[in-house]
């Protein structure tokens, strides 16, 4: 009788070989992923020094890739104390909790007076561990480390100029004084803010800044000075000023199909064209969203000015020119005896000889030499400090965005380009995105009184103060 046969336990050998190397490397695979040695990352997405105001948020964005994020720490260390800003842990889940958090945006607030924190330098640290088991258990680690100034203190705002006129429509100038560095400030009327300038004094406080009451913004509209330090704390003052209401004139312009006629050809490739079906139809197109897009070319090309004053005195008005239209004169359209628009008029019409030289009507760099529609072939010389002139309906451009114009060199001819019915200038004063009054510009007592005498009037304190 045979032995019966041994039964067999499971796999053969060979097989439970590979089971057993399957099994190791699944173990060594596991293993090696769980002491991965990749760092996490920690993003800090704000300029150096980090500036912490009265109450401050700051942004993180944190990263782990393999084993995911487990704790993240930042501790402020200022005048001699520590303060834990921030301590968390990232949840892990899954079997073994393998699956991690890989991605995260953290905001740390910091409300220094909570915390009792007095305004001085310190440092930001700041700690990721991931979920490897690297380092006996605690995982890899990023440290960050950023100089911080905590400021809770507004800027104060010394205003300089007293005694300020304003006419409606008109603009004017600030010159005040900063107790602090202030990346932004300046002037702000009503909804519109016009940015200041520092650089024209030996003292660094001093700024300047150009600003504008609109042609169609009310005398009783609020003018103060703001100003906003690194930390975000921002302050306002009252700016003293009286403003002298104006009357603008009032216009009816009659027009004609042989007006729409004259003007098409030089336009009609700006026309979408199911807005021109009929003449009337286009003329209404060019008068009322040609105009606000040129208007934000215009606003475009302002955007940026020269931060020094390039001019001086008063600005040049083409020579030998009889006016036409004023500024911000009150049209209203009218085409087949019926209203059908109305606009304000931007700027002084000046009518010469036909192809008459224009010359800049002060030093600066030309900001823009192009065909802005309704506007026609156009030239925007840049004054500096967000003062800016403005040169449409001419025949020919002879300058370049960048060059830069003495007072009174040539910039172009004048000409009818544009939505113009014959050859004249149509000359335009910008502070900032507002146009203001060119008369102002070209009168020697307005430019001494509301400005010369007030930049001059800032003494500056000795060099070193
Ligand atoms: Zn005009």
């Amino acid at each position: 009788m045979q032995k019966p046969r041994r039964i067999r336990s499971g796999w053969p050998f060979g097989a439970l070989v590979a089971a057993a190397v399957v099994l190791a490397a699944a173990a060594a695979w596991f293993l090696a992923g769980r002491l991965e040695g990749e760092q996490p990352s920690v993003a800090l997405d704000a300029p150096a020094p980090l500036f912490i105001g009265a109450a401050a948020e700051i942004p993180f964005g944190l990263a782990d890739a393999k084993s995911g994020l487990r704790r993240f720490t930042a501790v402020l260390i200022l005048g001699g104390k520590e303060t834990l800003l921030a301590d968390t842990e990232f949840p892990a889940s899954g079997l073994l909790g393998l699956t991690g958090v890989r991605q995260e945006s953290v905001r740390v607030k910091v409300a220094p007076r909570e915390l009792n924190l007095a305004d001085g330098k310190g440092v930001l640290n700041v700690a990721v561990r991931d979920r490897s088991w690297r380092n006996w258990g605690r995982g890899n680690l990023t440290e960050l480390r950023r100089e911080v100034v905590v400021d809770t203190r507004p800027p104060a705002i010394e205003v300089m100029t007293q005694q300020n006129y304003i006419n409606q429509g008109g603009a004017g100038v600030a010159v005040y004084r900063l107790s602090e560095e202030c990346p932004v400030s300046g002037v702000r009327v009503g909804d519109r803010f016009y940015p200041g300038f520092g650089g024209r004094y030996a003292d660094r406080s001093a700024h300047i800044a150009f600003f504008a009451l609109g042609h169609d913004q009310p005398p009783g509209v609020p003018i103060v000075l703001e100003a906003t330090d690194a930390a975000g704390n921002s302050a306002r003052t009252r700016f003293p000023h009286a403003v002298r209401k104006k009357t603008f004139k009032k216009d009816r312009l009659t027009i004609s199909d042989g007006f729409i006629q004259q003007i098409l050809p030089g336009l009609q490739g700006q026309i979408p064209p199911q807005a021109g079906a009929t003449l009337k139809e286009a003329f209404l197109y060019i008068n009322r969203d040609m105009r606000r897009l040129n208007y934000e070319a215009i606003v475009a090309a302002t955007r940026r000015p020269q931060p020094a004053m390039l001019w001086q005195g008063p600005f040049g008005r083409l020579p030998n020119a009889a006016p036409r239209a004023g500024f911000a004169d009150h049209r209203t359209y009218l085409y087949d005896g019926k209203e059908i628009d109305q606009q304000f008029h931007l700027g002084v019409d000046l009518a010469s000889l036909a192809n008459a030289p224009v010359p800049a009507a002060n030093a600066g760099v030309v900001a823009a030499a192009a065909f802005i529609g309704i506007y026609g072939e156009t030239v925007i010389l840049d004054h500096g400090l967000g003062v800016f002139s403005m040169y449409s309906h001419l025949s020919q451009i002879t300058v370049k965005p960048g060059d830069r114009l003495a007072k009174d060199e040539v910039l172009g001819y004048t000409g009818t380009s544009g939505l113009a019915g014959g050859d004249h200038l149509h000359f335009g004063m910008l502070v900032h995105a507002t146009f203001v009054d060119p008369v102002e510009w070209w009168d020697p007592h307005w430019i001494r009184d509301n400005i010369t005498l007030k930049l001059e009037a800032v003494k500056s304190p000795p060099a070193g103060k």
